[in-house]
């Protein structure tokens, strides 16, 4: 398997006021290959889900001025953001403050201390649901298999030969199909945040996976949504 081919990693945004447990938490996140991004409290945390779109927050319940409750309802009421696992750190185990916890929405709960093994196996459960491509899972559409683990894509039973970028593309368009990318959002999943790529790259790419995937007939299954960018039926 190529490292190339392999999906930009899921982004974890860490919002904890204590710097010893957020670094424990950022080390253990960095060894397991994901991206990191940290937060010291909740206003903080508000701003880097807007700037950064990370794709599951880990949120401490007592954080200074906006509690870790109030992040966690602010974000599930908020319908761009609402989808963004979440999962509640807190050092109290009383079970109302669990019900609290999953009432305001939260994906899942952990009481301090916990075990990081667990919260690691945890944390994949919510990212095979959200970002199952980075995660190993098979994926179809129509009859599109891609295997994120072996790094195959299949169309009506036969393999398809695919470049590393077009195999990013499908892997992400696959992920959320009937979804509208923009460009912006496609080349921030394909070739990462912090990489400068011309917006018109992407159409070249799309131009070889569509290709690709009509190379023994059937339909275009990547429609272009005129102003916008580009979806997955
Ligand atoms: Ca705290």
């Amino acid at each position: 398997m190529s490292v190339m081919a392999s999906l930009q990693k899921p982004c974890v945004l860490v919002v904890e006021d204590e710097s010893a447990q957020r670094e424990i938490l950022t080390y253990n996140l960095e060894a397991e290959g994901f991206q990191v991004v940290q937060a010291e409290n909740g206003d903080e945390a508000m701003l880097l889900v807007e700037e950064e779109q990370p794709d599951l927050i880990l949120l401490d319940w007592m954080l200074p001025n906006i509690s870790g409750l109030e992040v966690c309802r602010r974000i599930k009421a908020d319908p761009g953001k609402r989808r963004i696992p979440v999962i509640m750190l807190s050092a109290r185990s009383e079970e109302v403050d669990r019900v609290r916890g999953l009432e305001t929405g939260a994906d899942d709960y952990m009481v301090k201390p916990y075990s990081v093994v667990e919260l690691m196996a945890r944390l994949r459960t919510q990212l095979r649901r959200t970002r199952p491509a980075t995660m190993g899972e098979r994926l179809s559409y129509a009859d599109i298999i891609l295997d994120s683990a072996e790094h195959r894509v299949f169309r009506a039973g036969q393999a398809l030969h695919l470049g590393p970028t077009e195999f990013r593309l499908l892997s992400t368009l696959m992920e959320k199909p009937g979804r509208v990318w923009t460009r912006e959002q496609l080349l921030d999943r394909v070739w990462g945040r912090d990489v400068y790529v011309d917006s018109r790259t992407i159409d070249v790419h799309v131009g070889r996976l569509r290709k690709a995937l009509m190379v023994n007939g059937g339909d275009n299954p990547v429609r272009t949504v005129r102003g916008t960018g580009y979806a997955l039926g």
